[in-house]
């Protein structure tokens, strides 16, 4: 028997990438398809092809050639700032990514698909206050979720579900919980608070200017997943037989302040937190991840400190060498 090939939609960006990798790692001939190429080292994929998945026919030649599964990760995303202000556009564009992928994936006879869903899916009114509740699967209907990002997900989840009832088409569905590692986004305005945090961390150390400013009061709370323990999980769900959609995050809920203290910690420096205006996202938000102990034996295990290390120590290296420096020239 030959290797069982996958398709990887999204492979040149953050998750998509080290997802690749590890696919390679446990055997798999992996084709990868974006519409850019990755942006921090290259793809380990057998096979890549600069796509634009919105498009039909480019959806059909992505999934032709007995590809046996789909990890769908493609989407037009960022932090805070860019989803606020591309409602629009995200809704549209990644509303024909989600159908045409799947569609094309079940008429060239791939067997399982899964699609990479957010906990944005969850209702705004459930992520009031920074001590909340963590959220658990079912708390996503009646649905309320705060912008267009979260129902482009929702949708697709249910598109997801009706390929399997009406198609025989096996869905897995991923609800990630901010996800944050090395060779992730970490400027230019589509990166995520632990990444923009470090670059400011890592700027503050390197100019030995110690503000660091945060996005409103910094008592918004959020959980973090590590990227291994994020392809560890997705690759654990993929082989299961669980068809719901499922969290796949950390269940340690912290504010963004103290995320900020943490790097600096790990960076060795004081900082000083500056306050302005930006935008926060929902108030409150954790991972319940009892379905998940109970559907995969297993949950994220890397700690936060040990994930904002890694990512702390790539990022500043980052910095560096944007700004002309030496790694050995500041200790
Ligand atoms: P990313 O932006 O790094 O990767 C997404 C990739 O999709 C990018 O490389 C982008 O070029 C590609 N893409 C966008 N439009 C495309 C198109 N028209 N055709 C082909 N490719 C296109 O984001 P990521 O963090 O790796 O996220 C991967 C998936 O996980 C996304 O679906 C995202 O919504 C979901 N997700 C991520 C997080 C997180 O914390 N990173 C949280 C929740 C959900």
């Amino acid at each position: 028997m030959g290797q069982v090939k996958v398709l990887v939609t999204g492979a040149g960006g953050f998750i998509g990438h080290h997802l690749v990798r590890h696919l390679k790692e446990q055997g798999y001939w992996v084709r990868g398809v974006d519409v850019k190429a990755p942006q921090y080292e290259d793809s380990a994929a057998d096979q890549y092809f600069r796509f634009d998945l919105r498009d039909q026919q480019n959806c059909h030649l992505a999934t032709l050639g007995d590809i046996e599964e789909v990890y769908a990760l493609a989407a037009d995303m960022g932090g805070m700032g860019y989803i606020t202000a591309n409602d629009a556009k995200i809704l549209h564009d990644n509303t024909l990514i989600n159908v045409n992928t799947i569609e094309a994936a079940r008429r060239n006879g791939v067997t399982r698909y899964l699609y990479a869903s957010s906990a944005c899916v969850y209702p705004e009114h459930l992520q009031e206050t920074p001590d909340i509740a963590p959220l658990r699967e079912e708390d996503a209907y009646p649905a309320q979720p705060q912008d267009a990002y979260g129902w482009e997900k929702l949708i697709a989840e249910r598109l997801c579900q009706y390929y399997t009832q009406d198609y025989g088409l096996e869905t897995r569905i991923a609800r990630f919980h901010n996800v944050f590692g090395p060779l992730g986004t970490w400027d230019g305005g589509r990166e995520k608070a632990p990444a923009a945090i470090c670059r400011k961390v890592a700027y503050a150390k390197l100019t030995g200017d110690p503000v660091v400013e945060i996005w409103g009061d910094g008592q918004q709370t959020r959980s973090f997943c590590y990227i291994d323990d994020c392809v560890t999980g997705l690759y654990k769900l993929m082989r299961s037989d669980y068809g719901e959609p499922l969290n796949l995050g950390q269940d340690r809920m912290v504010t963004i302040s103290e995320l900020a203290h943490l790097v600096a910690e790990i960076a060795g420096i004081e900082i000083e937190l500056v306050h302005v205006d930006g935008p926060q996202g929902v108030r409150g938000r954790n991972s319940d991840n009892t379905r998940l102990r109970e559907v995969l034996g297993w949950e994220p295990e890397i700690s936060l400190e040990d994930g904002l290390r890694r990512t702390y120590a790539w990022i500043e290296d980052q910095l560096r060498e944007r700004l002309g420096l030496e790694t050995a020239q500041v200790a």
